[in-house]
């Protein structure tokens, strides 16, 4: 796994921006084969996740030297992301989408 990955998975994943975005973006169904339950929403692609990535260390050096970086830091937390292309896809959809 990639820094990356790490800073997508715990702690990109984990903010309230991503539910927020969830609970926008999520769709009632699995694009591929219609279920409807344990549903994930999957990036297509990850062009807000970029630049999060880059803007969220940013908001730490800024933070070490001066308390206005916290700011910046909350806001990339709560801060949706919806200009991403995703898509509903079920545990196991999703799990052959990452294969
Ligand atoms: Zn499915
Ligand atoms: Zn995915």
């Amino acid at each position: 796994m990639t820094i990356r990955q790490f800073i997508y998975r715990a702690l990109y994943l984990q903010t309230p921006g991503w539910h927020i975005t969830r609970l926008l973006r999520k769709d009632k169904s699995c694009k591929k084969c219609g279920a409807t339950e344990s549903l994930h929403l999957h990036h297509v692609n990850y062009p807000f996740f970029g630049l999060w990535y880059k803007l969220f260390f940013l908001s730490l050096v800024v933070w070490a030297f001066d308390e206005r970086g916290m700011w910046f830091f909350v806001a990339l937390m709560v801060v949706p992301d919806l200009v991403s292309r995703m898509k509903t896809l079920c545990a196991r959809c999703h799990r052959k989408e990452h294969q």
